[in-house]
């Protein structure tokens, strides 16, 4: 506060507030050659100062007190949970005349309150010495602090820390999923204190701890408020202003608009030092063992895995959030993981047939069996279905013959190795090579129409050293 003393002037009043505070400070004035009767010819007159700089003299002290309140009420409404007073750097300082000759007065009433500014009640936050914010008192400020500290730490995790500051008792045991604050600082140097500031830059403190987190905030623009003035505020060149701000027009801002006021990145770095007790996984092994009995290229599930778990007590610390150390203190398994599995087969499949077959399709019935037909041998027997089902190799064997054979369209010819051969035609697809080892009930392909066939169905043939069989005599 500067109290501003004039020469020859007695006492200075000092407006703050609402409700009006007078100040005596000073000394009194006596005139040297004053007689009592001159004394009750005195009267008093007022000069008034903004800023340290005069603003004008008036006679009448209570009217500019009426028309600073004045100023005040028009003001609250929009600023309701504020403390508005008049800014401390205005006084008025008295001085006693013989003579009181204001010629324009109300002149110089009009000019004190249009330059006399309403500010709010505040408590300011430096960090590093610069002033970076203001919210409106020391409750809001330490809300803000703590709502700081809530980003990185429960509510309960910073009541137990708290409490436990400056005993020296042994740290709480960990529940999974808890954990014990052991420090919590913020790098910077901060500090508070009571002031005044302009009433649209009082933020709330859950604006205010956003603001220190992240960098973020943002600013209502209020009647009266100019562009270059609020750059000078927020400490960015009108340029950075426009910048952060596209598609508003700074020089046409109405009461309302949201002015992107952002820094780049947090204001203040905070580190944090836990133990932490947590579940983590115990990963199960996947095994693979060989299985004599079963095919190669099949395989088994023998025991499915499962992972377990443990407790893991780690002591973690992390800034702004971001890990930069963790040492695990202590482990302990709660429940073992179960190894998965899986039994390969490496059996050879088996080239040399059985002597028994199975049916060589997956679905159909017979429409033709072996004997004379339209006066020649049919040499097999038919097996028909209309959805031109599997067709599967009837013993163990391997493929003699595949493709495409005249009459028998195309058709698939196995050798099963023990004097007996199958043939297979009119399919409409071959899954099989030459060569190919095929145990029993392996696909050779689908039932079709091709060669000289009159539908979908599947000729089958067996012969035995040569000699066609019968195939009724294999399969039923
Ligand atoms: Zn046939």
């Amino acid at each position: 506060m500067k109290n501003i003393q004039q020469p020859g002037t007695g006492m200075a009043f000092l407006k703050a507030g609402a409700a009006s505070a007078l100040l005596l400070t000073g000394l009194s004035f006596t005139p040297v050659f004053a007689t009592s009767e001159d004394d009750r010819n005195l009267q008093p007159i007022y000069h008034l100062y903004n800023e340290g700089q005069y603003v004008s003299t008036v006679s009448d002290q209570q009217a500019v007190e009426e028309i600073l309140d004045e100023k005040i009420s028009q003001l609250q409404p929009q600023f309701a949970d504020l403390k508005l007073e008049v800014d401390k750097d205005f006084s008025m300082l008295e001085e006693q005349v013989f003579e009181r000759n204001l010629p324009q007065e109300e002149e110089a009433m009009a000019q004190a309150a249009a330059e006399v500014e309403i500010k709010a009640s505040a408590f300011a936050l430096s960090i590093n010495g610069r002033e970076t914010l203001q919210v409106k008192d020391q409750a809001a400020y330490d809300e803000m602090i703590r709502q700081v500290k809530l980003a990185y730490a429960t509510p309960e995790e910073l009541a137990a820390w708290e409490q436990r500051k400056g005993l020296n008792e042994a740290l709480p045991e960990l529940q999974p999923g808890q954990a014990n604050i052991l420090s919590l600082t913020i790098a910077e140097n901060l500090s508070g204190a009571a002031n005044q500031t302009k009433p649209s830059l009082v933020m709330q403190p859950e604006q205010a701890a956003k603001y220190l987190l992240t960098g973020e905030r943002s600013y209502t623009v209020h009647e009266g408020d100019k562009a270059e003035e609020l750059a000078a505020i927020f400490g960015m060149e009108l340029e950075e202003l426009t910048a952060l701000n596209p598609g508003i027009d700074l020089g046409k801002m109405t009461p309302g608009t949201q002015l992107n006021v952002s820094e780049a990145g947090p204001l203040v770095t905070v580190q944090v030092k836990k133990q932490q007790k947590q579940i983590a996984l115990i990963p199960h092994q996947s095994l693979k063992t060989d299985d004599p009995t079963l095919l190669k290229g099949q395989s088994k599930l023998k025991q499915q895995g499962k992972n377990g778990r443990k407790h893991v007590t780690a002591e973690v610390e992390t800034v702004n959030g971001e890990q930069v150390s963790h040492a695990v203190l202590n482990e302990q398994a709660t429940l073992q993981p179960i190894d998965h599995i899986v039994m390969n087969g490496t059996m050879e499949p088996p080239s040399v047939g059985a002597g028994t077959f199975m049916w060589p399709a997956e679905d159909g019935r017979i429409t033709s069996k072996r004997g004379q037909r339209w006066g020649r041998l049919h040499n097999g027997i038919d097996i028909a279905h209309p959805s031109g089902p599997a067709i599967k190799s009837a013993d163990h064997g391997i493929v003699k013959a595949a493709g495409a054979a005249g009459t028998f369209g195309n058709r698939v010819i196995v050798d099963h190795q023990n004097g007996y051969e199958t043939i297979y035609a009119h399919l409409s697809s071959i899954d099989v090579k030459v060569g190919e080892v095929v145990p029993q009930g392996t696909k050779l392909g689908n039932m079709g129409n091709t060669g000289r066939s009159t539908g979908v169905h599947l000729h089958f043939e067996v012969s035995l050293n040569g000699v066609t069989q019968d195939p009724l005599k294999y399969i039923n």
